[in-house]
């Protein structure tokens, strides 16, 4: 803030409901209207830069305030909570304002993007002293200096540390009369992290939950299309309308190299033109919100279709890799294997989880690196002590170059610099000579490159902890700068001869309660109270002393002295802050020049972090490395469900492991009690409500997910040929939002299933035919079985309560019938939860009604009725014979008293009271009870 616009009149001229600080210079007072009526220079100004930025709320700088007006206002105090005043008219009509103070900034803004707005934030772009030079009507330069959008934040406080925050353009190829492709481009801006892909209409919703973007940029008439709009809902991603014209393949390749500073793209992979479309779109949308500053962008990375393990938005939600069903983090996958220690390592790991690979050489090239840390623990202890003090680099880097660092992001810097030193180190003093696996050889030597003369020159200036911002100095450490210490040392002697000036001017007029105070208006000053103000209003004291100012209860003086010392004061500090400033410019050009080395060693952390998390995980929750190839393998041998396994052991429970093998005859050992299945493909998986056989679907789903992302796995042996596409259709879920009902929702997902899974897919899909009539319900899952074996011949698990599709395994080769096997006990049921070969005998269901508690008759009631069904089962008999069989009413009504012992609640009632201990009040009132409950019981 400029040194001029502080409050004028002090601080009881503040308008109503405004700080105190608030300015309220008579140019900067854009609400207003002239004598005449007419709009104000200043109006003028707002107005204009309003008119320029119609969909944000636009953010004027006054002072120490952001001031909003007119509809912004209104929308603004209401999505804040803060007080909306007037302030002036406009066209006879009062305006609306409201005010979020400067330094409160972050915390208002983060709630307004949360809540999906866009904020235009307008700056004093000079000091109002220099405005007023151009005469006393004259205006402060304003302008907007940033677009805050959801999609392009750089600070910590709007972020979340341990996710990824990318803005993705997307694009639609044109010419393909067919299914249509689209592509996408995406940064992260706080990082410089960049990716660019392809995909098709059937997989645009995994893929854009897979890269679950803060924004989605696209055109107004992409964004209205249905499709694209139930994606981006998948996504839960804001949508942001930009012009056609933005999405331009030639502009977008050459932002791409001025950006990259390179003169030829091929050395990335070589860009589709819709692909450069869609990077011209993201670059100047980034250029339009940060208004002149450069982000940092990292070389892209590519993503083709089949270079990663395809799950499409509905499985990912099933499986609950990211999010749980509640949209928390808590019980997700991630939650359950991250063991990261820093927010950059956190991003890469959820990057990965979203991401699993299909190339069995990229993928056991991450099972080595996780291998040799399971291996070295101590090494891995000490790779994580030393990651644990290693700060975001990545996003200070990001911050600095965009002109938002301060000299925290300094020290952040030097003390990620010296983490990758120590971390290289490390890892090449564990190799002995031994040669450490290719990945961890790579990252050793991505942080062994780093500017080494950079970190000696962060270190020799900063301090230990820097400030966050740079505006009040104090970051320069001692004995760098001679001049600096020259001027601090000045600067804090001044201090100590005021306090002796103090001392003084007390001696000598025997005021003893005379203060030497400072504030913004009057600079430093003497002050006594009204009382001992008179011996300093006469002479001789009035001659040292200058009366400046009397308020209500004291009286406020000047002496020539003092005001010596404060131009003394005032100049050594102003000094030594240019000073520090200059240092900082010095640092952070020093930065800048590194900025590419620094963003690659701050991605060798995260993966480093990562790696080690991993190895860390399978390590205390004994996971073994899983056998990955191109085959079509699928042998588990007692897997686990890495989030049932973690919940269970919080309440003391035990997980117990199963075995799956799906797909033909392999080499590996079939486990035991499967041998007669071991080469079957398909395994339908029958068994009581409860009994585990979500759970034991989404075990082998999830273990998939993590050996192909590279991770060890929950299981004793794994053996996974390669996935190409993952699905996932677990329990019935309504769709509401999208005006599908439960039905039509688990039709249309069966549907993508049947037409996209391959011989390399694995399909779990969980009690499909549930929504409909019984029959219809059992036809369509027949049918859909059939399909899966026949056409898709994919590895599948098919849970169902239908046991008339168990017939099925005897009918088509490659199907096995597999059990949730239970224990009966005295008309109870145990569960065991233990997989085994054959079809449940029956389902249970009456029984576990009972354990959840369905009132005595009604189960009753229901036994009987199946009883019937059973007895009528195989006779083909029309429906309403069996209505007859079952004469309505006969067992519905509740018998007055339990039959077979237990009273009846009213007897219950009865037997509890004791006539002798009540007073006639509680004797009423039981009377009362009674009643109710044998009125409940009619
Ligand atoms: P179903 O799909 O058959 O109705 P679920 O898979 O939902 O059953 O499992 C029900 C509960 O049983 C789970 O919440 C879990 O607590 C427990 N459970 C499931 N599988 C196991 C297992 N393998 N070991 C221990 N407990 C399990």
């Amino acid at each position: 803030m400029g040194r001029g616009v502080r409050p004028v009149h002090g601080e009881e001229a503040a308008p109503a409901g405004a700080a105190d600080d608030r300015m309220n210079g008579k140019d900067l007072e854009p609400a207003a209207q002239d004598a005449k009526g007419g709009i104000t220079p200043s109006m003028a100004q707002f107005l204009e830069i309003k008119t320029a930025n119609p969909d944000s709320l636009l953010w004027y700088r006054m002072g120490d305030f952001y001031e909003l007006f007119f509809e912004d206002a209104v929308v603004a105090a209401q999505a804040l909570g803060i007080v909306l005043t007037k302030r002036g008219k406009h066209l006879g009509q009062d305006i609306p304002m409201c005010g979020v103070p400067v330094h409160r900034a972050d915390e208002y803004l983060q709630r307004l993007i949360r809540q999906g707005y866009r904020v235009a934030v307008c700056e004093q772009l000079e000091d109002p002293a220099e405005a007023r030079k151009r005469g006393s009507k004259a205006v402060v330069r304003r302008d907007v200096v940033r677009l805050v959008t959801p999609g392009t934040l750089t600070e910590d406080s709007l972020l979340d540390a341990r996710q990824r925050n990318y803005l993705t353009a997307l694009f639609r190829l044109p010419g393909d009369g067919g299914a249509a492709s689209f592509a996408l481009a995406s940064l992260d801006i706080s990082t410089g992290e960049f990716e660019v892909g392809t995909t098709t209409a059937a997989d645009l919703s995994g893929e854009l939950v897979r890269l679950s973007p803060g924004e989605i940029i696209a055109t107004d008439a992409m964004l209205g299309e249905p499709s694209v709009a139930a994606a981006a809902k998948m996504a839960a991603a804001p949508l942001t309308p930009v012009p056609a014209a933005s999405f331009d393949s030639l502009a977008g390749e050459r932002q791409l190299k001025a950006r990259l500073g390179v003169s030829e793209l091929g050395g990335f992979g070589g860009f589709t033109r819709g692909e450069l479309a869609a990077i011209g779109a993201l670059l100047t949308y980034v250029a339009l919100t940060q208004i002149g500053a450069s982000p940092v962008v990292r070389p892209p990375k590519r993503t083709g279709v089949s270079d990663v393990l395809a799950i499409d938005a509905a499985s990912r939600a099933s499986l609950e890799l990211l999010r749980a069903t509640s949209g928390e983090r808590e019980g997700s996958l991630l939650a359950a294997i991250d063991r990261t220690v820093t927010g950059a390592g956190a991003r890469e790991l959820a990057a990965r989880l979203a991401s699993p690979l299909t190339d069995p050489k990229a993928i056991n090239a991450r099972l080595d690196a996780v291998g040799y840390l399971v291996d070295h623990g101590t090494l891995r202890e000490d790779l994580r002590q030393t990651l644990r003090a290693a700060p975001d680099v990545a996003r200070a880097v990001s911050r600095l170059a965009l002109g938002r660092g301060g000299p925290r992001d300094l020290g952040q810097i030097r003390d990620g610099l010296a983490a990758a030193r120590t971390a290289a180190d490390l890892l090449q003093r564990s190799a002995g000579g031994m040669g450490l696996p290719e990945l961890l050889a790579d990252v050793s030597a991505r942080l062994a490159g780093a500017p080494a003369s950079l970190l000696q020159s962060l270190s020799a200036a900063l301090i230990d902890d820097p400030p966050v911002n740079r505006r009040d100095g104090g970051f320069v450490r001692a004995g760098f700068r001679a001049d600096l210490d020259e001027a601090l040392r000045l600067r804090d002697d001044s201090r100590r001869i005021l306090a002796a000036l103090e001392a003084k001017y007390a001696e000598a007029t025997g005021v003893r309660s005379l203060k030497i105070r400072h504030n913004n208006i009057l600079g430093y000053y003497i002050e006594t109270t009204a009382l001992n103000a008179r011996p300093l209003l006469a002479p001789p004291f009035s001659e040292t002393f200058r009366h400046r100012q009397t308020m209500a209860s004291a009286v406020r003086f000047s002496t020539a002295e003092l005001e010596e010392t404060e131009g003394r004061i005032a100049s050594a500090a102003e000094r030594a802050l240019a000073i520090e400033q200059e240092v900082f410019a010095t640092l952070a050009g020093e930065i800048a020049l590194s900025n590419q080395a620094l963003a690659a060693l701050a991605a060798a952390l995260a993966e480093l972090d990562c790696l080690s998390g991993l190895a860390e995980l399978a390590e205390r929750e004994n996971y073994v490395r899983p056998s990955v190839d191109g085959g079509t393998a699928f042998e588990i041998e007692g897997g686990r469900h890495p989030v049932v396994e973690q919940a269970l052991r919080a309440s003391a429970g035990t997980f117990i492991e199963n075995d799956c093998v799906l797909g033909r005859a392999h080499a590996g050992a079939k486990p035991a009690g499967f041998e007669e299945i071991a080469d079957r493909r398909i395994w339908l998986v029958t068994g009581p409500n409860m009994a585990g056989k979500s759970t034991f679907l989404r075990q082998n789903a999830l273990i998939v997910v993590l050996a192909q992302m590279g991770s060890f796995v929950p299981a004793r042996r794994a053996h996974i040929g390669i996935v190409d596409r993952l699905f996932s259709r677990v329990g019935a879920s309504d769709d509401l939002a999208r005006g599908r009902s439960t039905f039509m929702v688990e039709m249309v997902e069966t549907a993508s299933i049947l037409n996209l899974a391959t011989e390399r897919s694995l399909v779990i899909l969980d009690e499909i035919g549930r929504g409909t009539a019984t029959f219809d319900g059992l036809s369509i899952a027949w049918a859909t079985v059939e399909h899966l074996h026949e056409v898709n011949r994919c590895r599948a698990l098919f849970a169902t309560h239908f046991h008339e599709l168990t017939a099925l395994a005897g009918r088509l080769a490659e199907i096995a019938n597999v059990t949730m096997d239970v224990k009966e006990w005295h008309d109870e049921i145990v569960f065991l939860h233990k997989v085994k070969s054959g079809a449940a005998d029956r389902s249970y269901g009456i029984q576990v009604a009972k354990l959840a508690g369905l009132p005595r008759s009604v189960i009753e009631r229901a036994g009987e009725v199946l009883a019937a069904l059973e007895k009528q089962e195989g006779r083909s008999k029309p429906q309403t014979a069996l209505i007859d069989e079952l004469p309505l009413f006969a067992a519905a009504r509740p018998r007055s008293s339990g039959a077979g012992g237990g009273p009846s609640p009213v007897e219950a009632a009865l037997d509890d009271i004791h006539p002798d201990e009540l007073s006639p009040k509680a004797a009423l009132e039981a009377l009362y009870r009674l009643k109710a409950l044998r009125k409940r019981a009619e």
